[in-house]
């Protein structure tokens, strides 16, 4: 790959906030990487410069129809000071699954694993040391045409900017209670839900916030033809153990192919769990409750790694599962995640990449 990433540093370096006191994508470091694309040119011009707000025409495209896609991945100081990522190829490519979705031309994957790294490398000053605190990376791509017409855009800007984050979990990891949705969908086969882009988020907000109104944390969102499946847990992906076995939706064009995701199915094969993807109904975990044979339920994705599920409502009818305790399955793969993205764990997939 051609492209040389130029350097701008900033003169003016921020203070870093209290590593103690983080929270969650409230920070930001002093410099941010951009690329722009242009019709006929290709990408070019990628830089890292001084982080600073952006200048837009108004009229520019995202602001109206929303043509944009974004990414989520941490960058973790080890131990003995490597400076870790997380399978960075694995959120690379599914830029372009998103990007292909959207009508936004493709990036280079290596370039871009190499673009993340290189602005890693430029403010690791800035990833904290703590337990369970990182440094979120927030790649995204918006479309910058000034013009008012619906189609695809003929100009783009991707930019990486860049977090320190606290620990998910500060008082230890606390099963969530979580409201069946049967009024609200995210999406639909044959829309957007595969794609991990700004809209889906935007037709999320209403649920969740009638769901915090009722006491709950977050929505299990069904499918969006019967409500009878399960399709995610707020915006992570959702596994089920029943009898011994785990189970998690199938890929079906809804569901955001999570990298967190992903790795536990790995990771519980790898430890001779049976894991099966395929539909399950609502029905089907309430039946299992019946039985006894329901023995955990947690969500996954990069911020939390795994949050697990204490209690569901699904039309006034609430369960408990595991007492509201953590469960066995869940806390192994926290740990083993976790513990393989610093580096305390040794890392037996190929999932971690040194800066
Ligand atoms: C990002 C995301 C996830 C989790 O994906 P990870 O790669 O594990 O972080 C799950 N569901 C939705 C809707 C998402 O946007």
């Amino acid at each position: 790959m051609s492209y040389q990433i130029t350097i701008e540093k900033t003169k003016n370096p921020k203070q870093k906030p209290d590593e103690h006191n983080l929270g969650f994508g409230i920070h930001f470091t002093d410099h941010m990487f951009t690329m722009d694309y242009t019709e006929g040119k290709g990408w070019h011009d990628p830089k890292i410069i001084p982080y600073s707000p952006l200048s837009l025409d108004p009229s520019c495209m995202v602001f109206h129809y929303g043509q944009a896609i974004f990414e989520g991945l941490k960058a973790y100081k080890s131990v003995n000071g490597d400076i870790l990522l997380f399978r960075p190829r694995k959120n690379m490519e599914r830029v372009n699954i998103s990007n292909e979705r959207l009508c936004i031309p493709p990036i280079d994957v290596d370039f871009a694993v190499e673009a993340i790294k290189t602005i890693v490398r430029v403010d690791q000053d800035w990833i904290p040391k703590s337990e369970g605190t990182s440094l979120y990376i927030r790649p995204f791509i918006i479309s910058t045409d000034p013009y008012l017409g619906v189609r695809p855009s003929n100009t783009y800007k991707f930019l990486i900017i860049l977090s320190p984050v606290g620990a998910y979990y500060k008082e230890g990891i606390n099963p969530v209670k979580i409201y069946v949705e049967n009024k609200y969908v995210r999406t639909v086969k044959g829309g957007i839900g595969y794609a991990k882009t700004p809209g889906n988020y935007a037709a999320s907000l209403k649920a969740q916030m009638e769901a915090k109104e009722k006491g709950y944390t977050q929505v299990l969102w069904l499918d969006g033809i019967e409500r009878k499946y399960v399709e995610e847990v707020g915006t992570m992906n959702v596994f089920f153990k029943i009898n011994g076995e785990v189970i998690t939706p199938s890929l079906e064009g809804t569901i955001l192919a999570g990298i967190t995701r992903d790795s536990t199915i790995e990771l519980l094969k790898s430890m001779g769990v049976k894991v099966t993807e395929r539909r399950i109904s609502i029905e089907e975990i309430y039946e299992a409750h019946e039985k006894g044979t329901l023995e955990e339920a947690f969500g996954t994705g990069t911020a939390a790694v795994i949050s697990p599920i204490g209690e569901l409502n699904w039309n006034g009818k609430i369960i408990q599962i595991n007492d509201g305790k953590i469960g066995e399955i869940s806390s192994k793969v926290y740990d083993t995640i976790t513990g393989i993205q610093s580096g305390k764990i040794e890392d037996p997939f190929g999932w971690i990449v040194k800066v």
